[in-house]
């Protein structure tokens, strides 16, 4: 995906600082963060969003949540605890159309709305 920003961060095109990275997942930190500690997961293939997971891509996803317990810990992060988030399409507020996860976390966390 040519004009896509998160593609840009996984190929190196734009220099991030790298919080995790193996051979499917890199995670960054927000270039604006929400919480104390604001980290987005992704896949470093384009994924649109979670509508586009499907079994041809199910090993990056699962690649994906085997870092995720690894990422808290190498954060500090995995006693106190974390929230994760993945806005899916347009009434979610999804602004960016690749797949990504928040993890927030530092600080006790607002309101939840489920
Ligand atoms: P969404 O609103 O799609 O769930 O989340 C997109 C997130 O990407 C936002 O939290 C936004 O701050 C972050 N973001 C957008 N552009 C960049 C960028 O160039 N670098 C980094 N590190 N984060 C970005
Ligand atoms: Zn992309």
């Amino acid at each position: 995906m040519d004009d896509c920003i998160f593609c840009k961060i996984a190929n190196g095109e734009i220099p991030t600082e790298k919080v995790y990275e193996d051979d499917n997942v890199l995670a960054f930190d927000d270039i604006n963060p929400v919480a104390p500690v604001h980290v987005l997961i992704i896949p470093k293939k384009h994924i649109t969003n979670i509508m586009a997971i499907d079994k041809d891509n199910m090993e990056i996803i699962n690649n994906i949540f085997t870092a995720i317990p690894e990422i808290a810990k190498k954060l500090g992060v995995d006693k106190d605890g974390f929230r994760l988030i993945s806005n899916c399409g347009e009434n979610a507020g999804q602004t960016v159309m690749h797949l990504h996860f928040h993890l927030i976390a530092g600080t006790k966390l607002g309101e939840k709305i489920i």
